[in-house]
């Protein structure tokens, strides 16, 4: 059985790990078509866990809000609004638009009414006690995604973004700055408040400590990989590890394909180039976490300490992006 962990964020993360399953010869959406079979011998093939990042989530209306598990889950398990990149496809918003008339705060913030089922579902079982890995898998038991997807932890550990606007230098949440205010002010620096306090949720540091191979999915390396490798056993975990750790670089010809991850990097001054986002990242031989960074064709430039290879990095389709999942796994020496 080959066991490997997907470090990931949410639509970059999720989408690679579509690729990795159809790569690995699963069914990129649901459970393997023999999961029964196997469950009950025990001997499933292959063995994924995605560790997803929980930086960005917040309380809105009394609900915790996890939007990376969140389009994790709905991707893999078929339930993903495909043009939106999240939330749930055949959403209505009649909800919303009732809190609005309300006057509800916030008003930013947009939570569909089947996206509200599964909120209800998580608060509730939040306020009953179970932690957030435990949540997770409740959720995931009707989503059936065909991994085990663990938040990065159970503790509450929040991306903070420092900004200077009108009313001076401030920091608010990740969510605030990047769908309130479209990621329009300038931020000076991303916080991952309470990392240092975190610990891994259950499971993580185990999953990660046996794989056969650790992959960072081509996720914000600030707010998606860097809120997670924020919190010290993780780091550590994947520092010490046995397996091969793997990058794939989601910057592509010096441009983030969609998201925020220029303005993400520079305010940690890094270039928006794949090359210094592998020495942001750094080899594990020099401190830091990777042994092999694979980028673009053509954004090859030698990162010290790791083996980097060129490959097509755009995950325009599965077939594409299942060949990206072989060239990681081929680079961390597995042959699948
Ligand atoms: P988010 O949490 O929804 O922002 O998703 P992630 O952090 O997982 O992924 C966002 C990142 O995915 C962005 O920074 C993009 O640079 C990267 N990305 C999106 N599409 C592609 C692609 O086709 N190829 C590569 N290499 N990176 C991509
Ligand atoms: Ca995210």
């Amino acid at each position: 059985m080959v066991k490997i962990v997907v470090l990931a964020g949410g639509v970059g993360g999720a989408r690679f790990v579509l690729g990795l399953k159809a790569a690995l010869g699963l069914p990129p959406i649901g459970p393997p078509a023999s999961e029964a079979a196997s469950k009950q011998a025990d001997t499933a093939e292959h063995d994924i866990t995605v560790v997803v990042n929980t930086g960005d989530d917040i309380w809105l209306h009394g609900l915790r809000i996890c939007p990376d598990l969140d389009t994790c889950m709905y991707t893999l398990g078929g339930g993903i609004d495909t043009e939106r990149g999240w939330g749930r496809a055949g959403e209505t918003w009649v909800v919303k638009a009732e809190l609005a008339r309300y006057g509800a705060d916030p008003d930013w913030f947009g939570l569909g009414d089947r996206d509200l089922a599964t909120h209800l579902v998580r608060t509730r079982m939040l306020h009953e006690g179970y932690p957030l890995s435990v949540v997770t898998a409740t959720l995931c038991t009707r989503w059936r995604p065909g991994v085990r997807l663990l938040p990065a932890t159970d503790d509450r550990c929040e991306t903070h973004v420092v900004v200077t606007d009108s009313e001076g230098l401030r920091a608010m949440h990740f969510q605030e700055w990047w769908i309130r205010h479209g990621a329009a002010l300038p931020a000076s620096e991303f916080v991952q408040v309470g990392a240092d306090e975190a610990e891994p949720a259950a499971g993580v540091r185990e999953a990660i400590a046996e794989a056969d191979a650790v992959l960072l999915a081509p996720s914000n390396p600030v707010v998606s990989i860097g809120s997670m490798l924020a919190i010290p056993a993780i780091r550590r975990a994947v520092r010490s590890t046995t397996a091969r750790v793997i990058g794939l670089s989601p910057i592509v010809g010096g441009c983030a394909m969609r998201g925020m991850a220029e303005t993400c990097l520079a305010s940690i001054g890094v270039r928006c180039e794949a090359g210094a986002v592998g020495e942001h990242y750094g080899a594990r031989v020099t401190g830091g976490i990777l042994d092999g960074w694979l980028v673009h064709t053509g954004d090859g430039a030698p990162v010290p300490g790791m083996e980097v290879r060129e490959v097509p990095l755009l995950m325009t389709d599965i077939a594409a992006t299942a060949a990206m999942a072989t060239a990681a796994l081929d680079l961390a020496g597995l042959a699948v």
